[in-house]
């Protein structure tokens, strides 16, 4: 059976360098389900959507075409055929997608073509949700976690050429954007029961990778 890895955790904790690393070391697919959520917050934005109003939202949930390219190598997100890779990434877009994603609706369309996508597996999907909803029969099941400290370093880093993305502004920002992924009503960021923890406060990229690798192996 073609497997399905499912790495979940919160922001910051080094999921997508992992889960692309991981791919790669298995000749695996790759898919970035928060980068579907985010191309449906930029489009919602893009639109003049309000996305604090949840039905109005949901009211336009159905509307935008997503593709995502599961290359590991090259991992690509459209909107309506166009490349959203660079804008989805905006601290604006990022402050803005965890309204969108507790939208019921919102989650029901993206779920589905997740599944749609994972098809009968060969592939590492990374998210909040996967080994606890999206592909509760995963093989194998990672939470990735850090230190709130190590994570908003991170991110920082990421956004570094953002002049309004300090240390210190990111924290906050993440420390909001966590609280609310991890208490919404629709499929909160929990640890699967059968998911094994990493914590990687203290581990290298490449460690990380050969610990999730050696999960596979067993
Ligand atoms: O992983 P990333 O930080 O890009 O995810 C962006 C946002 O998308 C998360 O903060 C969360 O609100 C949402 N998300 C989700 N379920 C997933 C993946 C992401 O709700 N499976």
């Amino acid at each position: 059976v073609p497997i399905v890895i499912a790495m979940d955790g919160p922001s910051g904790s080094g999921k997508s360098s992992a889960s692309k690393g991981v791919a790669r070391a298995l000749g695996l697919r790759y898919l970035d389900t928060g980068a579907m959520y985010r191309a449906m917050t930029w489009w919602m934005l893009r639109e003049g959507v309000p996305v604090e109003d949840p039905a109005a939202v949901a009211a336009r949930a159905m509307d935008p075409v997503l593709d995502s390219g599961t290359d590991p190598a090259a991992p690509t997100i459209t909107v309506d055929g166009a490349d959203v890779s660079g804008p989805i990434r905006t601290r604006e877009v990022t402050n803005a997608v965890s309204a969108v994603s507790s939208v019921p609706a919102v989650r029901t369309r993206l779920v589905q073509l997740q599944r749609e996508i994972i098809g009968i597996g060969g592939i590492v999907v990374e998210g909040r949700d996967i080994g606890t909803v999206v592909a509760p029969d995963a093989q194998v099941k990672v939470y990735l976690t850090a230190s709130e400290e190590v994570r908003a370093r991170r991110r920082a880093g990421d956004l570094a050429a953002d002049p309004g993305a300090s240390v210190t502004v990111t924290r906050a920002e993440q420390a909001r954007r966590d609280r609310i992924d991890s208490t919404r009503a629709a499929s909160p960021l929990t640890k699967a029961a059968d998911a094994q923890e990493i914590d990687s406060t203290e581990l290298g990229l490449d460690e990380v990778i050969e610990a999730v690798v050696r999960l596979v192996k067993e």
